[in-house]
């Protein structure tokens, strides 16, 4: 069988990033930016008052104090007209230029405005020159990089680009990934199962993982255990750029899910991997014309092997279709709290919750009845691997762990 890192080994070459594209700042948010960018300014363009207040030169307040001659008001937006000589200011609000001979602002609630005389009586501490203003290009300089290649676009991100002159940025946008649950023992959440059915749990789970991942989920409800409608199913789930199928997978007789794949046009590339839980995962690609590939991933249909396989495997897989710099999840190392026992046939990866104690990772395994046990892994925020084998592991040894 194959082990998890030669699965993901098939995943990293199969799935293809997604060609670079062209999108406005309104679009790329969750998306990965394929190009690089540079500043057109300088940032901030000019010395820029940070308050309300009064421009002025910090040699004429060593200590604080001083009654300056009002020269003009310099509003946001403006620029000013007249430098400053000793023993001069001139109002200035937030966001306006400094004029020449300015190396500080004293904020207004330390100045007292005479109108008549046309003078402004400053008290405050000494005052000391970049005080409440930003330097012209102390934040960046024209042809200075902002953004880098393989950065997912966050708010933040998407700011500084509109900021730096790229209003069209070059990206690779996250897929659309369709959500087929099978199996007709499964009733939607706000029904009431009635005898032998169960609420179809991993279809909002799977949603809610593809939004954490940053893509774009489309749930196509519940195909039945019969080839006729699961075919039809799988049909409008293969328009996507991904299909996750959950159930169906397995030895059972009404696994039907290989099969129809196949029969669908869709390459086998793997059955069945060395873990636990998630044994049955299948993953395979369709070749379309005039389109990118489909990559399709039947998720075992017990809810904690399609959530640990998610995890693992399909955010690999949407990571690598985005060009995300490192696709693979990096394990992080922690400490066992207690004694642990693990029995396993396969490398296990057990639902933990990690602490911070002290700035080192430890991690405490938590019970649980197994892979259809999902009320387990709400107390949960990593998995634990552990190789495969009956063994003590004890407290205090450091294990792999992967954060949720
Ligand atoms: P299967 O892989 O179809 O044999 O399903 C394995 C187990 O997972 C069975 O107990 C199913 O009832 C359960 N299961 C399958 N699909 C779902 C689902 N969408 N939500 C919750 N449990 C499921
Ligand atoms: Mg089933």
């Amino acid at each position: 069988m194959l082990s998890v890192q030669e699965a993901f080994q098939l995943i990293l070459e199969t799935v293809k990033p997604s060609p670079p594209q062209d999108c406005s700042l309104f679009e790329g948010t969750h998306c990965v930016l394929a190009k690089g960018t540079v500043s057109d300014l300088n940032v901030p363009p000019f010395d820029k008052a940070l308050m309300d207040g009064f421009a002025v030169n910090s040699a004429d307040l060593p200590e604080g104090k001083a009654t300056l001659k009002i020269l003009e008001t310099i509003y946001a937006g403006s620029v000013p007209t007249l430098p400053l000589q000793a023993g001069q200011t001139s109002q200035i609000m937030t966001g306006a230029p400094l004029p020449a001979g300015a190396d500080a602002v004293v904020q207004i609630e330390h100045c007292r405005i005479n109108e008549e005389q046309q003078t402004v009586q400053i008290e405050t501490s000494p005052v000391a020159p970049g005080k409440n203003m930003l330097y012209r290009a102390s934040v960046l300089e024209t042809g200075a990089p902002v953004i880098e290649a393989g950065t997912l676009l966050r708010p933040q991100e998407i700011g500084a680009l509109a900021e730096t002159g790229s209003p069209t940025i070059s990206v690779r946008r996250p897929p659309s990934v369709s959500i087929l649950a099978t199996g007709d023992e499964l009733v939607p959440p706000e029904e009431s199962p009635q005898a032998g059915q169960i609420r179809n749990s991993n279809e909002v789970m799977l949603y809610s993982q593809i939004l954490q991942s940053h893509a774009r989920p489309i749930p196509l409800g519940i195909a039945r255990d019969e080839r006729t409608h699961l075919s039809e199913k799988i049909q409008e789930g293969l328009k996507s750029d991904f299909l996750l199928l959950s159930g169906g997978v397995s030895a059972g007789t009404l696994d039907l899910v290989p099969s129809e794949l196949q029969a669908a046009g869709v390459k086998q590339v793997f059955h069945k991997v060395n873990l636990k839980p998630g044994k049955p995962l299948w993953f395979g690609i369709l070749e379309r014309e005039n389109q990118g590939p489909c990559y399709i991933f039947g998720l075992p249909g017990n809810p904690v092997s399609s959530m640990v396989c998610f995890d693992l495997f399909v955010r690999t897989a949407i990571r690598q279709f985005m060009e995300f710099p490192a696709p693979k999840p990096a394990p992080v190392q922690a400490r066992l709290s207690a004694d642990f026992q693990s029995r396993g046939d396969r490398p296990t990866y057990h639902p933990a919750q990690v602490e911070w104690k002290s700035g080192e990772a430890v991690v405490t395994p938590l019970k649980t009845l197994g892979s259809a046990d999902l009320r387990s892994t709400v107390t949960a925020n990593a998995v634990a691997l552990f190789p495969t084998g009956n063994q003590l592991y004890q407290a205090g040894l450091q294990v792999d762990t992967f954060l949720w």
